[in-house]
C-alpha cells in the first residue's frame, strides 16, 4: 500500500517550492495524526502559510488532510544550529477520520491546562520572573497542598520515612555523583560561594545517599526508604517550554529505596504497588507498562545484576496486573526500570511513573550495610517517583478532570449563597461550621442577586453550593445544589456530611502495603 502521508509529504514539497524555488524537506516525521516536513526557507507568515495550504488543495490524493500550522524549530533540537520551518499536516485515511480527529482536539483545547489555569487562578509564569517558573496562584496552591499532604501521608503509611534536602551542593558532591560528568548539559551555571562552588540540584539522590551514609546500617535495619517532595532545576531549550509539562523548575515526589537482594523482590512489587495505588486514587485507571532494557553501550554494573534486575522488574508489573512493553536498551546506563505510562479521560498517553536501579552510585558514595556475616555489603539502590514532577500532574489532572476536581481536592467545596442581605448573617455562620469540620468554603455576600452569585460559583466549578434564606434559617438548614447532579433539595448539617461521607474518604490515604 502507498503511503500516503508521504505521498502527501511530496505534494506539501511541490507547494513549498512554488513560493520558495530550491526548497527540500530536510526532516519528514510521520506521527499518528499526520506528519511534519522541516524547510530551510524564510520564515513563514500567516499569509505565506495559507498559499502552501491552497496549492496543495489543488492536488488529488486519496485521503482526507488539512494543514494544521507551523513553527520554527532548531535542526536536530540544538540551539546552535540553523532555524528551520516546521510544517504540520494533519492526515487521515478518511474524512471521517478527520472529522473525528477535529471533534477530539476541540475537547483537547476545552481542556488545555494553561487556558483552565489561568481562567480558575491555578498558576501563572511571568516574564519578570523567568522563563518555565511557575507561580502558584492561591487555588492552585490549594489543590497542590491536598495532593502533598495525600501524597505525604500514604508514604508515611507506607514505610517511607520523610526527609528535606537543600536546593543546592557542592561541585564536590556532584563530581562524585557523576552529574558533573554526565548531566552538566542541563545543569545551571554555579553559585559561587566562600570560594566554593555550588550547584543547583538537578536530583536529589545524592542528598538521600548522604542521609543514608550518615550512620551504620545493619541487614536489620533495612529496607531503608526516604521520600521528599524535592524541588530540582533542569536546562529546558526556552522553545521546548510549555506550560506546566515542560519548566526549568519543578517538584518530583522522589523517594530512594536501600535494600538487601533478599527484598528487592517484594522492594519494587510494594513501590509499583503503591504507585498505582496512588494514581488510582485520582482517578486514573487505565495504565502500560514499560520495562527498559540494557542500553547497548556504555552501560555499567555487570551481567548478573542486570539480568536480575530485569526479572524483578518484569515479574512486579505482572503481578500488579499490567501488560508490559519492553523497551529494547532504553534502560538508563545505571540500570533498568520500570515506566508507567497512564490514560487519561480523552485516553491521550502520559509518562508519570518510574522505578528505576542503580548499579552506578552506591558504589561512587560507598553506599553498604553490615550482613549477617559481619560484612560489608552494597545494598541495591532504587529511584522511584510516581507522580513524576507535581507540576506536570498537576497539568494532567487539570485536563483530566477539565478543571472539574472531585471534592476532595476541590480548591472551594462550599459557595454559600444567601437569598437576601437579611441572610448574610446565617450564611456565615454555615460557613463557620463547615469550616470547623474542616471544608473549604467561600460566601458570597455581595450586593448582587442570587442568581448570579450562584452563576460565579458555577463558573469557579465549586462542586457545591448551599443557597439560604428565611425558610432555612429558621430551620437551620440549607437548599443543596450539586454540580454533578443538579438539585439535592433541604439538608442540614449532619445530613450533609453524611450524604459527602464517601467523597470525604476518598482524601483519606489508606495503607495498602
Ligand atoms: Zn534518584
Amino acid at each position: 500500500m502507498v503511503n500516503y502521508k508521504k505521498v502527501l509529504a511530496d505534494r506539501l514539497s511541490e507547494a513549498v517550492r512554488a513560493l520558495f524555488p530550491g526548497a527540500n524537506c530536510i526532516k519528514f516525521k510521520e506521527s499518528d495524526e499526520g506528519f511534519y516536513c522541516d524547510y530551510d526557507i524564510p520564515p513563514l507568515v500567516p499569509r505565506t502559510f495559507e498559499e502552501i495550504g491552497k496549492k496543495m488543495m489543488a492536488s488529488d490524493i486519496d485521503c482526507a488532510f488539512e494543514l494544521h500550522s507551523y513553527s520554527g524549530v532548531y535542526e536536530d533540537d540544538n540551539a546552535n544550529n540553523r532555524v528551520l520551518q516546521r510544517i504540520y499536516v494533519t492526515a487521515f485515511p478518511t474524512v471521517n477520520e478527520l472529522a473525528e480527529y477535529k471533534i477530539f482536539l476541540k475537547e483537547a483545547s476545552k481542556r488545555d491546562h494553561k487556558i483552565l489555569g489561568s481562567e480558575m487562578q491555578i498558576f501563572s509564569t511571568a516574564n519578570e520572573i523567568g522563563q518555565g517558573l511557575i507561580l502558584w496562584h492561591p487555588k492552585g496552591a490549594m489543590i497542590r497542598y491536598l495532593l502533598e499532604s495525600f501524597g505525604q501521608k500514604a508514604h508515611i503509611l507506607n514505610g517511607y520515612q520523610w526527609v528535606y534536602t537543600p536546593h543546592i551542593g557542592r561541585a564536590e558532591l556532584w563530581k562524585t555523583s557523576g552529574h558533573l560528568e554526565y548531566y552538566k548539559d542541563t545543569m545551571y551555571n554555579p553559585i559561587v560561594i566562600d570560594d566554593e562552588e555550588y550547584y543547583l540540584k538537578p536530583m536529589n539522590c545524592p542528598f538521600h545517599i548522604n542521609i543514608y551514609n550518615s550512620r551504620i546500617h545493619s541487614y536489620r535495619d533495612l529496607p531503608v526508604k526516604y521520600a521528599e517532595y524535592g524541588t530540582v532545576y533542569r536546562y529546558e531549550l526556552s522553545g521546548t517550554l510549555n506550560g506546566l509539562t515542560r519548566v526549568r523548575g519543578f517538584t518530583q515526589d522522589d523517594a530512594h529505596i536501600f535494600c538487601t537482594p533478599e527484598q528487592v523482590e517484594k522492594e519494587v512489587a510494594d513501590a509499583l504497588e503503591f504507585s498505582l495505588y496512588m494514581l488510582r486514587s485520582f482517578g486514573l485507571e487505565k495504565f502500560q507498562a514499560y520495562v527498559s532494557t540494557r542500553p547497548g553501550n556504555k552501560s555499567i554494573g555487570d551481567d548478573k545484576d542486570w539480568e536480575m534486575a530485569t526479572e524483578v522488574l518484569k515479574k512486579a508489573v505482572v503481578a500488579a496486573g499490567l501488560d508490559y512493553r519492553i523497551d529494547e536498551g532504553g534502560g538508563a546506563f545505571y540500570g533498568p526500570k520500570i515506566d508507567i505510562k497512564l490514560f487519561d479521560s480523552l485516553n491521550r498517553e502520559w509518562q508519570c511513573s518510574t522505578i528505576q536501579f542503580d548499579f552506578n552510585l552506591p558504589a561512587r558514595f560507598n553506599v553498604f550495610y553490615i550482613g549477617s556475616d559481619g560484612r560489608r555489603h552494597t545494598p541495591y539502590m532504587i529511584h522511584r517517583a510516581l507522580f513524576g514532577s507535581l507540576e506536570r500532574f498537576m497539568a494532567l489532572l487539570i485536563e483530566h478532570y477539565k478543571g472539574d476536581f472531585p471534592f476532595w481536592l476541590a480548591p472551594v467545596q462550599f459557595g454559600i449563597v444567601p437569598i437576601r442581605e437579611n441572610h448574610n448573617e446565617y450564611a456565615k455562620q454555615i460557613s463557620g461550621r463547615l469550616k470547623e469540620q474542616g471544608f473549604r468554603v467561600e460566601v458570597n455576600c455581595e450586593d448582587v442577586n442570587m442568581k448570579n452569585k450562584i452563576k460565579n460559583f458555577q463558573l469557579e466549578k465549586v462542586p457545591y453550593i448551599l443557597v439560604v434564606g428565611d425558610r432555612e434559617a429558621e430551620n437551620n438548614t440549607f437548599a443543596v445544589r450539586s454540580r454533578k447532579d443538579g438539585d439535592l433539595g433541604t439538608m442540614d448539617l449532619p445530613a450533609l456530611i453524611e450524604y459527602l461521607k464517601p467523597q470525604i474518604e476518598q482524601g483519606i490515604p489508606r495503607c495498602i502495603i
